[in-house]
This record gives C-alpha cells, structure tokens and sequence, in this order.
C-alpha cells in the first residue's frame, strides 16, 4: 500500500479511535476526523497548483498541522521534505534549494525564532507577490508558503485556509491519485542528523516507511488501544515513522506532548492521557529520571516504548524498566538511511540482552559486519555494519557519488558503524567508524570506557573522544557531566579506573563540562567536541 491508503483503511476500521491528542493545542481526533481533515488538506495542497512528486518542505516544531501535512502530502503524491526547527537562514535555504522545494509550510516561530521574519529575509518579495504567484531570486523553485498561525500575513496563505481552497475537482483528483500513485514512488526526503557532519538528505519511499513503521510498532506489541508518547521530533524519522506510522498501523493513538522536549510535560501527559508507550532518546529519559518532580506522577499505564537514536547506557535502561513500568521496552538502532530501524530488541527478550545490545535484524533484512577490505569478519569481531532489504532508501537526494559511497552495487548499505554480532544474531553497536580512537596503533572504542565511567556515582553523563596527540597519535578524554550535588576530581576518576580498565584506556584528559554540543534530535556532536578540545590544547 501507499501511505494514503493504508491511513484509510485505518480510518475505516478504527473510525472511532483517537488517532491523535496534541496537548498544547487541545486537538483530540479520532481516525474518522483525522481522514476528513487529511482528504481536505491533500486536496488543498493539489489546489495551490501542486503536481504529484513536487517537494514540500515543512519547518516547524511538533504540533497537530504537522501530522496533517504528513499524511496529506502522501495522499497527493507529494515529496514530504523534513526542515530541523532549529535551522537558521543558511541551512534553510541550502534544504529549500538543494531538493527544489515547491511549497514551504512553516510555524510561525518556535522558541526565540521568528520564522516568518526568517522566510522573509530570504524571499523579500513576499511582500507584494500574491500569495501562490511567489517569484523569489533567492528561492527560484519556491511557489507558496504555508504558515501555521491564525494572523493574516502578507503573501503567504494560513494552514486553514487550505481547508477552504479545495474544490471537487481536486478532491476528485486526491481519490484518484489513491489509485495510481505506486509504493516505490518517493515521498519523502529527511536529512540526516548532522551528527558527523554535513546532514545529508536521503529519499525514502511509501514502502521504506511504511513497512518500518509497522515492524518497529510490532516489536514493541504495539496495538489498537495504545496511546503512545512521542516527544520526539517528528521532523526526524524517529518521529514520523516510528511514531506516527506506528500508530497509523496498528490503530493506536499517537499523543504528542510538547512541541519540542520538555521532560515536566512528558510526565505529565504519560499521567493525564494515560500513555500506554513512550519514545525517547537516551538524554530525554535520564532528564525525566532526574527530575526533581519525577516520583510525583503515577507512571504506571506505561508498559512499552523505546530508547533509540544513540548509545543507550545498560544503568538507564534498567532505570526505566525499574521506575517508569516499561517492562516491555526496547532499545531501536537505525539510522535515516534505512528507514530508520533496522535492529531492534524484543519485548522479551531477556534483561540482559535488552541492555546490552540492540538485539537482532528486523524481519526481512539482511545483515552483514566486515571489515576494510569488506569481508565478512567471524562472529564477535567488530567491523563495519551492513545492511539490505526493503529499507534501504532510494538514495540521496541528487547525490549519485554520495549514494554510491554508501549503498554498493549489491544494494548493502553501509552504514558507517561498528558492530559485532554474536551467535545469537544479537547486535553490539560498538561506536562510530569516525569516532573510533587509535591510540599508539591500539583500537579504543569510547563507547566502552563511556559505559564503564557510567559507574561512577557522580557520572551524569560523560563522552569520550580522541584528540590529537604527538606521541600516540591519538588521546583520550572524557568529558563529564557530573550529577547535581555531586563533586568529583580529575584524581578520583582516573583513580576510578586503574585496576579496571586497561591502562591505555584510562583518559589522558578528563574535562568538567555543563552541556554537550548536541543535534536537535539529542545527539551529540563529537566532531564538535574535538575540535574544541583540541584548539583548547593547542
Ligand atoms: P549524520 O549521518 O548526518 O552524521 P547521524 O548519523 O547521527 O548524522 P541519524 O541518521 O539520525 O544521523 O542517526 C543514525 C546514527 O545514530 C547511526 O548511524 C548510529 O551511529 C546512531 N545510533 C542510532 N541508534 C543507535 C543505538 N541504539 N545505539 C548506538 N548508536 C545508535
Ligand atoms: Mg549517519
């Protein structure tokens, strides 16, 4: 199925079922009103004079238009291209011209950004171009913007007005449309985290996401009557896929608490709309751990979710099984290449594989870890990740060298990590390729020594890197943020370590930090951090 006609068949078997609660807007539809707002919407895209397989770009923080957006650009065969919010100018416009966007819907401002003063500045003629006769020099392929808010605003047309838009021959057009458009057409383009650098925009079709969105809904026994937390950004799969095409497949309600990560209000919506699931990154579920409020909310509808994105350390994990009853949670490993999931635990395996690894292949992919020279290394060595199957994107957005970097010939992704397989099928990701220390011609995986670190009772969060070392080549040092209330010395940690772990392991520098360099979607910017580090040494 496509994504449009998959959400109707939902929609017709769960009419009466909330499909989506928005907090902070008060939005509360159930499938039936949802579908009547997507057909409308869908129709309203095709009026504004867009053509099947045109981009539509959407740049705004989590909120019930979003999810509208989502489903509609499906329905009217649209290119769905996902804007980070917290993209400025710059980056705006490399995405809007790198994919040739038609159409930009937007908030109108999200934390201290004005969006619409934002677009303005690089398409001043918006000031006197009716709104969808748009002619921008910097934004050539740009025809309309969209925004979300109530005001009337020169040149660009309101979300609700595309409700009003819509005629019957663009309704008919949308029933068409659910005929002919194919499963393998693209529908949408995400870029990458930027976690190692440049973020990259991969292309992805109805058939990727939708058959990840049902996988990962199934592992975690996701089902109709599940109200599933998602504090996550929708602009990134973890999101629109894993969140909202989760649901959309399995007839459970898709609740969205914020617009952007605010651990107080995940606990409270998880208490009041009695959420059966939750989504999160590692970060966002130590903040809500920490809260100094946690202990006050009654967690206890909550049975399942997952933790994904990054590294998630074993002593969270068993924090989350233990203090917010999700027995059935799982740890997810993807990346937006694939989908995004491709290895995800499952709701029973044993405790023990749920924390230490990201458990085995999702169901109709295959695997393979090899080494430089791209041969299959034995079971338990560490090498390069592989993957291919139904989730491997169709590339990146023109970008033939790039995608030829990374998907070869036989269609295995590369993904660019490291990771061994036991004999189980069971997953370790060991670390990022790029992240991976050689010190004095010794392999160092951070990851390892970050777990061990995590020990430590003042530890709150701590990342290890290399940094440039005339003797060794390479140097470790731990970077840590240390727990409130807690002391430690740079002594008392490598003291920590000596008679644990082997020497060469032991950081050489230790550094007390406030915050990590991060992507929105909770990651954190290593590349950042060394270069940091290593103008800081000289
Ligand atoms: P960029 O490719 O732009 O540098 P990115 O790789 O962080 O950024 P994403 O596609 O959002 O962009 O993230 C995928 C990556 O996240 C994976 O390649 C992997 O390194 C990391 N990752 C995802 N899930 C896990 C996990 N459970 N454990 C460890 N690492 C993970
Ligand atoms: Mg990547």
């Amino acid at each position: 199925d496509t994504i449009g006609v998959h959400f109707d068949k939902a929609a017709a078997r769960w009419p009466e079922t909330e499909a989506l609660v928005v907090r902070h807007q008060g939005v509360r539809w159930t499938y039936a009103e949802m579908k009547r707002r997507v057909d409308e919407i869908a129709a309203g895209f095709l009026a504004l004079g867009l053509e099947p397989g045109d981009r539509v770009g959407i740049w705004s923080p989590n909120n019930a238009e979003w999810a509208l957006t989502q489903f509609a650009t499906a329905k009217a065969g649209l290119v769905l291209v996902n804007i980070n919010p917290s993209y400025r100018l710059a980056e705006l416009e490399y995405a809007l011209t790198k994919v040739e966007c038609k159409a930009l819907v937007l908030a109108d401002e999200f934390k201290t950004s004005n969006y619409i003063d934002m677009v303005r500045k690089l398409a001043p003629e918006l000031d006197h171009c009716p709104p969808g006769a748009l002619k921008a020099e910097r934004l050539p392929d740009l025809k309309a913007v969209v925004h979300i808010g109530n005001d009337h605003i020169h040149g660009m047309y309101a979300f609700k007005e595309l409700y009003e838009m819509a005629e019957d021959s663009h309704r008919a057009r949308v029933a068409e449309l659910a005929e002919k458009l194919q499963f393998d057409d693209p529908i949408n383009i995400q870029f990458t985290s930027g976690t190692t650098g440049f973020p990259k925009g991969a292309t992805l079709t109805h058939h990727n996401i939708l058959n990840n969105g049902f996988f990962v809904a199934e592992a975690i026994r996701l089902g109709h009557g599940d109200r599933l937390c998602i504090p996550v950004p929708l602009y990134h799969c973890f999101g629109m896929v894993m969140g909202n095409l989760g649901c959309v497949t399995h007839g459970a309600t898709m609740v969205y608490p914020g617009e952007a990560f605010d651990p107080l209000a995940v606990l409270e919506t998880v208490e009041r709309e009695k959420c059966t699931g939750l989504y999160g990154v590692p970060t966002m579920f130590i903040a809500q751990l920490d809260h100094p409020e946690f202990k006050s909310f009654n967690l206890s509808s909550l049975r399942t979710g997952i933790m994904a994105g990054s590294p998630c350390p074993i002593e969270v994990m068993k924090r989350v099984i233990a203090e917010m009853n999700m027995e059935e949670v799982t740890i997810a490993y993807g990346m937006t290449e694939t989908s995004p999931v491709s290895f995800q635990t499952a709701a029973d395996d044993e405790l023990e594989a749920r924390v230490s690894t990201v458990g085995r292949v999702q169901p109709h992919l295959e695997v393979k870890i090899v080494d430089l020279d791209g041969r299959i290394v034995p079971r338990g060595t560490a090498g390069e990740l592989c993957t291919r199957g139904y989730s491997v994107m169709l590339g990146y957005w023109n970008d033939e060298e790039k995608t030829r970097e990374s998907i070869d010939s036989a269609g295995w992704m590369h993904t660019g990590d490291l990771a061994t397989l036991d004999e189980h099928g069971y997953c370790k990701i060991v670390g990022r390729i790029k992240d991976m220390v050689i010190r004095g011609g010794e392999n160092i995986y951070p990851r390892e020594i970050e777990e061990f670190l995590y020990r430590h009772p003042a530890v709150n969060d701590v990342q290890v890197i290399g940094v440039p070392d005339k003797k060794y080549g390479e140097e470790l040092c731990a970077c840590i943020r240390l727990r409130e209330g807690h002391e430690a010395t740079e002594e008392e940690i490598r003291e920590f370590c000596k008679g644990q772990i082997a020497h060469y392991k032991i950081p050489r520098y230790i550094r007390f930090v406030d915050e990590f360099p991060m992507t929105v979607t909770g990651k954190v910017q290593k590349y950042v951090m060394r270069k940091h580090i290593a103008e800081d040494l000289g």
